[in-house]
């Protein structure tokens, strides 16, 4: 495989269609189209990137050797990889071909297997909790460095080797998925493709600090996907403290954007909460997230603090986030404590480049 140039094919850049003007392009029938994807995203692809071509057709045969020098498929080397005590978590530090580093996490729960994506390395948004927003932003991802996690997680799934496959993708690895809007929505046209990877939209949850303009957005385009929106706290002053971009996005224009979306498109919004001991989880608190959210469709998902270098904060206790829970539930809103997944691989988002410099 060819190493990346300006002028390279990057393959997981381009959709179903995209391949097809491709290979029209370069004087190949369309109708080959079909195979390469298939190759690209149905058959094993072996560790060494190399693609399964024992069923091509000598025109696509001819056009995949003179494009030998140009084409590119995945430009994630693996640099690190750790696995949870209970070895159904695991993850994946990938070195991107800009030297930045990103990470995937497969997580396997009975009968299904996750894989949290990144969608930027480092993070715009600031977070102070966050790992990746400590770091900053270095740079958006392309869609093929997001195609290409998928690939490599479902590739580790199979190897995990319980007869289940990858299903679910949650857009909650490192960075901003709704800031890096284009590449990440062509991103999940191709993993959704029914002729290849062939991922439910269903089953794809992206979340987001709440980029409102996107919200919108998504709504207005009706994307099939689940929106998830971390919240962290129920006033401007608190939220902003924690979240700086609160301040350009403010709680009510938020929790507007969410009504507008369910509205558009019928759907509920998760709710993410991250519980910080002494910060954010009183049951006062919990009491204030129950009116905020009053009469909309959401379902509330809580997430222990996983503590991080750069903040003193540190996990909220099993009592007081049952309380918490409980508070928000009796108003009438769906709340879940979520379960951690492989604390003991650092599972937060970001954690894993953190502990890595
Ligand atoms: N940028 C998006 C998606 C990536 S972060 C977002 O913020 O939603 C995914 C989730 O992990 C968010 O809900 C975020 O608040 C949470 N998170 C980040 N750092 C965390 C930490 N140290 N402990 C627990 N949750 C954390
Ligand atoms: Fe970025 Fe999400 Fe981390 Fe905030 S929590 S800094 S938005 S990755």
């Amino acid at each position: 495989m060819a190493t990346a140039t300006d002028h390279s094919l990057r393959l997981y850049d381009l959709t179903f269609s995209e391949l097809e003007e491709q290979l029209r392009a370069d004087e190949v029938n369309p109708i080959h189209t079909a195979d390469l994807w298939k190759s690209l995203y149905r058959l094993p692809v072996n560790e060494e990137g190399r693609i399964d071509d024992s069923r091509w057709l000598p025109p696509l045969k001819r056009w995949w050797d003179a494009k030998a020098e140009t084409v590119v498929l995945d430009e994630l080397e693996e640099c690190r990889y750790v696995e949870s005590q209970e070895g159904d978590t695991r993850k994946m530090l990938f070195r991107l071909a800009s030297g930045h580093e990103i990470e995937t996490v497969v997580m396997g729960y009975p009968g299904r297997y996750t894989a949290c994506l990144s969608s930027q390395a480092g993070c715009a948004m600031g977070c102070v909790f966050c790992a990746t927003g400590q770091m900053g932003f270095d740079r958006h991802l392309r869609t093929g460095e997001i195609v290409a996690q998928v690939v490599r997680a479902r590739r580790l799934a199979a190897k995990m080797g319980s007869g289940e496959e990858l299903r679910n993708l949650v857009l909650m690895g490192m960075g901003e998925p709704l800031h890096n809007y284009d590449a990440l929505m062509k991103a999940m046209e191709i993993v959704t493709d029914q002729r290849g990877l062939s991922i439910a939209a269903s089953k794809i949850t992206i979340s987001t600090v709440g980029v409102v303009p996107s919200i919108r957005k998504m709504a207005d385009e009706k994307r099939p996907y689940h929106l998830a929106v971390s919240l962290h706290a129920a006033t401007d002053e608190e939220r902003t403290a924690l979240v700086p971009v609160n301040s350009r996005w403010p709680l009510a224009d938020l929790l507007e954007a969410c009504r507008y979306y369910t509205a558009e498109t019928g759907k509920r919004v998760l709710i993410g909460w991250t519980l910080i001991a002494g910060k954010n989880d009183s049951p006062e608190i919990a009491a204030k997230v129950a009116t905020l959210l009053e009469g909309m469709q959401v379902h509330v998902n809580l997430i222990r603090l996983n503590p991080t270098t750069g903040y003193e904060g540190t996990a909220t206790d099993d009592d007081a986030a049952v309380k918490f829970r409980d508070v928000i539930h009796e108003a009438g809103i769906p709340c879940t404590i979520r379960q951690r997944k492989g604390i003991d691989v650092a599972a937060g988002c970001g954690q894993l480049k953190a502990g890595e410099q």
